[in-house]
């Protein structure tokens, strides 16, 4: 028998602002904003458009210039459009429709996140999330990695009656395993719902939920959610229980076992005292993590 998880907190849906030119972001759920306790392993979750860019046939790329992180992950998820991006260590690569990018930046790095060319060069629309997940202290001075998963390699599972289907990026749902591998335990669902159809995803109990409406109209725990909006659930239940509007639900669903260690954040700096912060940027103005190579795209 399940029970369901409550909806404990709905977040009013944020006006969008800019990160760097290239990306109309809303800032959905922050560590500055909520609880962190309630929101752990996560930090924050920005979601950018659907948002149309114009062919610029300068083919100067749009985005964000060098910049570091450590003390944590970036999860980027292309819905729409192509970025590109290189660090100091000389990777880089492109993230297209379908495709994430689950970078660990543990102890530091320092990198740039653009438009594609060619998306600059034709133009087109733009929608995509980012999502911050933090490491536990023991994993945030470990050495940088990426994880490049491309749209084939996750797989979808049918919700039963036809309800519609789930990506599962992360985790584990109805046999179906996320490729992503993660240091703690975590599931990241994309979630498609047909029309008025229901579903009830089961979702460890202890694990800290939080539910994104993308697109569309949704119920998550017979609250009545609009695009933009995110349900943050209790961590009691075993299951969450939503029901898509008239024209269908696109919903993201994160979960995860919350780490329970002190946050200390500032900017692009996630570590767990003060002391360490004072190092991280020590480290960053030093060159430590890195500098990016100049005209090397
Ligand atoms: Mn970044």
């Amino acid at each position: 028998m399940t029970t369901i998880k409550d909806v404990v907190q709905l977040l009013p849906a944020p006006s969008p602002h800019w990160v760097g030119d290239g990306f109309p972001v809303r800032t959905v759920f922050s560590a500055h904003a909520q609880d962190p306790v309630a929101i752990s392993p996560f930090l924050l979750l920005d979601y950018a458009g659907p948002h149309s860019f114009a062919p610029d046939p300068s083919g100067r790329p749009r985005g964000v210039d060098e910049h570091p992180h450590r003390g944590f992950e970036t999860v980027t998820i292309v819905y729409q459009g192509e970025l590109e991006h290189r660090d100091s260590a000389g990777t880089s690569g492109k993230v297209g429709p379908g495709d994430v990018q689950w970078m660990t930046a543990a102890r530091g790095l320092v990198h740039e996140e653009k438009h594609s060319a060619e998306f600059t060069r034709n133009g087109g629309t733009l929608e995509m999330v980012q999502l911050w997940v933090n490491l536990p202290a023991h994993q945030k001075m470990a050495e940088p990695r990426y994880q490049d998963i491309s749209a084939g390699a996750i797989r979808s599972t049918t919700l039963p009656g036809e309800a519609g289907r789930v990506r599962v990026i992360a985790g584990t749902l109805a046999g179906v395993h996320g490729p992503a591998r993660t240091v703690t335990p975590m599931n990241l669902w994309d979630v498609q719902l047909h029309p008025t159809a229901r579903a009830n995803l089961p979702v460890a109990e202890g694990h800290n939920t939080i539910v994104l409406l993308l697109r569309g109209g949704a119920h998550v725990g017979g609250t009545a959610m609009h695009p933009h909006q995110c349900a943050l659930l209790n961590r009691c239940g075993d299951g969450v229980d939503l029901r898509a509007g008239d024209q269908g639900a696109a919903l993201l669903l994160l979960s995860g076992e919350p780490i329970d260690e002190p946050v200390a954040a500032q900017g692009p700096f996630v570590m767990n005292t003060t002391d360490e912060l004072r190092q991280a940027i020590a480290d960053y103005q030093s060159g430590h993590m890195g500098r990016l190579a100049a005209g090397s795209r």
